[in-house]
């Protein structure tokens, strides 16, 4: 986009949660592959009667993702009914949230160093599935109540992206967060992360400011950052076009069909009133204590960045080495463990994480421990041998007899250098505790 137009786009994130049981009963949340309305309840399936609870499992996992991104938490909140007419979703409405959401006022730092803001993350119940398929020859639809009622975590942020690229930096950090903190798969493909992407065009006018657009399209069924990378280009061209021509473009929700490469309209935005909000009667309020919240934030865990940083700073490694070890918890949590095992048989960080690197992680591999007696034994056998390092050490103590005196008087770090000297000669191939047990042997003889 020359200067002339600048992209406006904020995001919606859906976010399904893994909690053991569903948003507002006590129904298993797993659906994905799992036998049509066999976790269903009268609650999830929305009969007359049944009245909700809320998953206080959920709750603590959005407080956390919210904490995560810097949200202010609120002490007070509550559940809101919103109301909209389709067959997936059978009371008519969702229990959703929309005053007084669990965090708000979120900041995440991009690595541009800009700030993205984000207005919310509040939750909600998603939906059932509609399934359209041939039954004894007819066009059925088909709906399978198991998703009812799970779990949705929805996080909104300002529109504060200017860049394609921006919105892929941050929706990757989201899904790594949410992995990171084990509140969701985040898995795009199967549905357990969704995104939404609103967008306008703000026109640069004759004094050159850019003005606000006066409109908004939303962009939905986004499955990947590569299909969201896609329609966004698609939709910045169609909108280029029609503000060129000098209109507006309609305040709508569209589509992106990938095969045509093309934007189409799906329907007419709602707007806040069409859902007729109101206070969901069977649920209390929720309230936090200070105490509570600081008690969440206490029990974070260390995240991608924030590991990154450590690990350059405690074991001096390399980018490559850093992005594949933080790119998963289990994986980082393991080369701990290796590092912690590694350091009394003198086993780098580096030398692990070089192993690691070419290591099936994902599949069955050995444990920490054993990872490092492999690594031994290969070094065992690549080591100078004994006698060519007993000959090193002569050789080492005759051509430095001021080391050797200084060594003797009491300055006994002087060993450290003097092992630098024999591994010269060895071209490092020396075994630095052998090394070191031979030194000592003979530099008082
Ligand atoms: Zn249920
Ligand atoms: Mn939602």
């Amino acid at each position: 986009m020359k200067d002339d137009f600048k992209l406006v786009l904020g995001l919606e994130v859906h976010i399904e949660l893994a909690t053991k049981t569903k948003m507002f009963c006590g129904c298993l949340a797993h659906h994905f592959g799992e036998q049509a309305n066999t976790h269903v309840c009268p609650t999830c399936m929305g009969l007359p009667g049944a009245l909700p609870f809320a998953n206080k499992e959920a709750i603590d996992f959005a407080v956390k993702f919210g904490s995560s991104f810097n949200s202010r938490i609120a002490e007070y909140s509550k559940f809101d009914r919103k109301h909209y007419f389709y067959p997936d979703l059978p009371k008519a409405y969702q229990i959703s949230q929309y005053d007084l959401p669990f965090c708000s006022k979120g900041t995440y730092e991009l690595n541009s160093g800009k700030i993205i803001h984000i207005r919310r993350i509040h939750l909600e119940e998603d939906t059932g599935k509609l399934i359209h398929k041939k039954v004894d020859g007819k066009n059925t639809s088909l709906i399978d109540y198991n998703r009812s009622g799970v779990p949705l975590m929805e996080m909104v942020t300002e529109p504060d992206f200017e860049k394609i690229e921006e919105a892929v930096e941050f929706l990757k950090e989201v899904q790594h967060i949410a992995r990171y903190l084990s509140i969701s798969d985040a898995d795009m493909e199967k549905g357990s992360m969704r995104l939404e992407a609103n967008l306008s065009l703000s026109q640069k006018d004759t004094k050159g400011n850019y003005s606000l657009p006066d409109y908004k399209i939303e962009l939905k069924n986004i499955n990947s950052f590569k299909f969201m990378q896609k329609a966004i280009e698609a939709e910045i061209i169609r909108q280029k076009r029609l503000l060129l021509e000098g209109k507006t473009p309609a305040q709508e929700t569209r589509g992106f069909d990938e095969a045509k490469g093309t934007t189409f309209s799906q329907r007419s935005k709602e707007e806040a009133k069409d859902y007729r909000y109101f206070p969901e009667p069977d649920l209390p309020p929720i309230r936090f204590t200070k105490s509570e919240i600081s008690k969440v934030m206490n029990h974070l865990v260390e995240l991608p960045r924030e590991k990154v940083k450590r690990f350059k700073k405690e074991y001096s490694l390399s980018d490559h080495y850093l992005l594949f070890l933080v790119a998963d918890r289990g994986i980082a949590d393991y080369f701990e463990e290796a590092v912690k095992v590694g350091k009394d048989h003198l086993i780098s960080p580096k030398e692990i994480a070089n192993v690691m690197v070419n290591m099936k992680m994902h599949e069955e591999h050995e444990l920490p421990a054993e990872l490092i007696k492999k690594l031994v034994a290969a070094k065992k056998t690549s080591f100078a041998s004994d006698d060519d390092t007993k000959k090193a050490v002569v050789e080492v103590i005759s051509q430095n007899s001021r080391a050797v005196k200084d060594y003797k008087e009491g300055k006994v770090q002087i060993i450290g250098f003097l092992i630098g000297q024999v591994q010269k000669i060895l071209q490092g191939k020396g075994d630095p505790k052998i090394i070191q047990n031979i030194l000592r042997e003979n530099l008082f003889n």
